[in-house]
């Protein structure tokens, strides 16, 4: 699996980024891939953790979570 060091689609901040399953054209973080609204519904995230330990990802603020949902509804959409 490739992994790119990139600016992430979601949250803009420069991470390693691999390619979003459920939408080909993001490139998402280990965070906003943890933090993924519809991360229940991914067949497969691109971001997993080997050893299951929980992940608590950091509250992600309101104005934050409706653009990820905004941008992931339109990118359904297309
Ligand atoms: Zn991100």
């Amino acid at each position: 699996m490739t992994i790119y060091w990139e600016q992430c689609s979601l949250c803009g901040r420069y991470h390693s980024t691999r390619q979003c399953t459920l939408n080909p054209d993001v490139m998402v973080c280990v965070y906003c891939c943890i933090s993924c609204p519809v991360r229940n519904k991914c067949p497969k995230p691109v971001w997993r953790f080997e050893f299951e330990k929980p992940v608590t990802p950091k509250p992600i603020p309101d104005e934050k979570k409706k653009l990820m949902e905004e941008l992931l509804s339109k990118l359904e959409k297309t």
